[in-house]
């Protein structure tokens, strides 16, 4: 089968390689249908890279599939269900696991990084990692299950109450499912901090009630404009702008820290955090968020579509990646070919 392969420093490649078989007996055999390209695999092509993987890998950690064939110890689903999946493996059996933080696992694992994904006709996964799904919802937006499921996860910690108001900083796809998400939970205002005009424009149409570009207005300035106070709540979805989470939160808010950026080292004023009683939140992937996230995708209630702005056969993956690395789409839909 053909399959994107990761082959170290900047190299994916899409080559022939052995399909798999099922092995243990919990696992299952999935034939994939759509698998999203995310923010993370950009990072593992750098050069240098921003994200480690493991060479030799099958790429791709968010997609959607059929189960093709169940191991015997396997009963949650069944040959032709449509799931998605958990690409983070966690270990069941660590202080944390124990703990019930699975997301903090001391020794994680993720499919599609560390051991091989999506990004192929075929893939076995453990059992424990796949969600079922209707097939009703498009494959490439049920793709979207992994990363909703994370920021579900973040939205969970803010504990959000209809009528605060919010800024998310950033409107690549996470940003996106923020604004989607809070707008549902009614958050008004709901401001959104972004450069790039073509984001801009998906922000406003996700409903978002303004888009700041903070390279042209005094960010902070805007939003006290907007909401008196500061925002209830900031999510930073870039992973670098803490600074700006905390100039524009007001006194007693939450700043909700969602993305990842290994190198950033925020200057803070830790004694504004402490006088007025600013709250940070660090959230980290998904946690026992894949059934409200399925259910999400499932109502059809919010436009996830809209995020999935180009789609490519496997072949062309490279121009998927070339197109989010030029900021030109939001997620891209890789289809696998048997
Ligand atoms: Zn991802
Ligand atoms: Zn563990």
């Amino acid at each position: 089968m053909q399959a994107a392969v990761f082959e170290g420093e900047g190299r994916l490649v899409v080559r022939d390689v052995e399909p798999p078989e099922l092995g243990a007996p919990d696992d299952v055999l999935l034939a994939v249908r759509a698998a999203g390209i995310c923010g993370t695999d950009v990072h593992i092509l750098a050069v240098p890279p921003g994200h480690p993987a493991t060479p030799g890998v099958i790429m791709g950690h968010e997609y959607a599939a059929d189960v093709a064939a169940i191991g015997a110890r396997v009963d949650h689903v069944a040959p032709g269900d449509r799931v998605v999946v958990d690409p983070s493996i966690w270990c069941g059996s660590c202080p944390y696991c124990q703990m019930g933080l699975t997301n903090l696992c001391d020794r994680m694992t993720g499919i599609g990084i560390f051991r091989h994904g999506g990004f192929a006709p075929l893939s076995v996964v453990p059992a424990r990692a796949v969600y079922r799904i209707s097939a009703n919802v498009p494959s490439e937006i049920a793709a979207l299950a992994e990363p909703l499921a994370d920021v579900l996860n973040g939205v969970r910690k803010l504990a959000v109450v209809p009528g605060e108001s919010a800024l998310v900083l950033g409107a690549g796809p996470i940003g996106l499912l923020f604004t989607l998400v809070l707008r549902a939970a009614g958050v008004s205002p709901l401001l959104v901090a972004e450069v790039a005009g073509f984001r801009a424009a998906q922000a406003r149409a996700c409903g978002a009630d303004l888009i700041i570009n903070p390279r042209q207005e005094d960010l902070a300035a805007v939003v006290r404009g907007e909401t008196r106070l500061g925002a209830d709540i900031v999510v930073d979805a870039v992973g670098s702008l803490l600074e700006d989470g905390l100039r524009c939160v007001r006194k007693g808010g939450r700043v909700l820290l969602f993305g990842m950026h290994e190198h950033a080292r925020p200057t803070v004023k830790q004694y504004d955090v402490t006088k007025y009683e600013l709250q940070i939140l660090g959230t980290y992937i998904a946690r026992g968020t894949f059934p409200q996230a399925v259910r999400l995708l499932e109502a059809g209630r919010l436009d996830f579509g809209r995020l999935v702005t180009h789609r490519v056969p496997l072949r062309d993956i490279h121009h998927g990646i070339d197109l989010l690395r030029r900021g030109e789409a939001v997620k891209v839909a890789v289809f696998p070919e048997a």
